[in-house]
């Protein structure tokens, strides 16, 4: 395929080339953009949204101390191993000596473009367009969270700097997607919002549900009851370890709440949920409406409610 084609190719696939349409892009200065700061950015769907649930804390605690040590252990060479993820334990491998914090560690998503063969970084302002090098990884915060189907995982992001204007970005940025080819683009597993983030899978599923009449409400509440199902698992996972192997009349510690800082649960609000939805659809209207005329289709049906295109022939 040529480069032309590709780029054709590229373009008749707009959902994945507008992934990062959704990304905060930041102002200039020397401002890591997309890093999780008020500060360095700029207003994306999150504005809209009500109330402060969707914000994203920092890291903390056991989770901060495990997130960290494994982002000391990333080398060059990760990708080698053939994964993006560096995935929790499962909980049956955990030491039964091992306090419950140890069951409440996310997976991680590892994003260094710069790692992968045949990559080169530019500059975020394509007037200079100068090579990037490495700088490090992102530390505000060192990770963002992203709300999945049963539990949040957290995207570990590196950072680069323009080796002639000095400008510097996160690899989140537009500019980095650009200059990478639509299979790399398509292992990026979520959308970025303002403060947070979406999987693209509960993204996907919120479309297809909302095509069958589920409901805004209806969802958010089916994901409310996964990421409890999957916080309650562990619990009698934990549990059921601790009683097999503790002293009859030794207590075994209290599992984390939900909420706790030390498990970190979340899940997004129906508004928030919402505004991921109207702006993934409003923001491939265009294919959209290319799609409606290509076909020879006998009817065609697409109302204001961003279901799921639907083609009768
Ligand atoms: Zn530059």
């Amino acid at each position: 395929m040529n480069s032309t084609t590709n780029a054709n190719f590229q373009s008749n696939f707009p959902i994945f080339n507008q992934i990062i349409a959704m990304n905060a892009s930041g102002q200039g200065g020397n401002n890591y953009d997309n890093d999780y700061n008020e500060e360095t950015i700029v207003g994306d769907i999150g504005d809209e949204v009500e109330g402060s649930t969707e914000k994203c804390p920092p890291l903390s605690g056991s989770r901060f101390e495990y997130v960290k040590k494994k982002i000391s252990g990333i080398k060059k060479d990760f990708y080698n191993k053939g994964s993006f993820w560096i995935r929790a334990a499962n909980p049956i491998f955990i030491s039964s000596c091992s306090a419950p914090s140890a069951y409440c560690n996310p997976d991680l998503f590892i994003w260094a473009p710069d790692y992968l063969p045949k990559v080169n970084i530019r500059c975020k302002y394509p007037e200079c367009n100068g090579d990037c090098s490495r700088d490090g990884w992102s530390d505000n915060p060192i990770a963002r969270r992203v709300v999945g189907f049963n539990t949040c995982y957290y995207l570990v992001t590196a950072k680069y700097v323009c080796k002639k204007c000095k400008k510097k970005m996160n690899s989140l940025h537009k500019r980095v997607f650009e200059v990478l080819p639509l299979h790399i683009q398509m292992q990026f597993p979520a959308i970025i919002t303002h403060r947070s983030a979406l999987d693209l899978g509960v993204l996907h599923q919120l479309r297809a549900s909302m095509a069958e009449s589920m409901g805004i409400w209806n969802f958010k509440n089916a994901l409310v009851a996964n990421h409890a199902r999957r916080h309650m698992e562990l619990e009698i996972i934990y549990l059921s370890k601790a009683q097999s192997t503790q002293n009859v009349f030794s207590q075994p510690t209290d599992f984390p709440e939900f909420f706790s800082e030390t498990y970190g649960g979340f899940t997004p609000s129906e508004h928030y949920l919402s505004d991921v939805l109207i702006k993934f659809v409003f923001d491939r209207e265009q294919s959209m409406a290319a799609q409606m005329v290509t076909p020879p289709a006998q009817v065609i049906c697409m109302d204001q409610s961003f279901k799921v295109l639907l083609l009768v022939r």
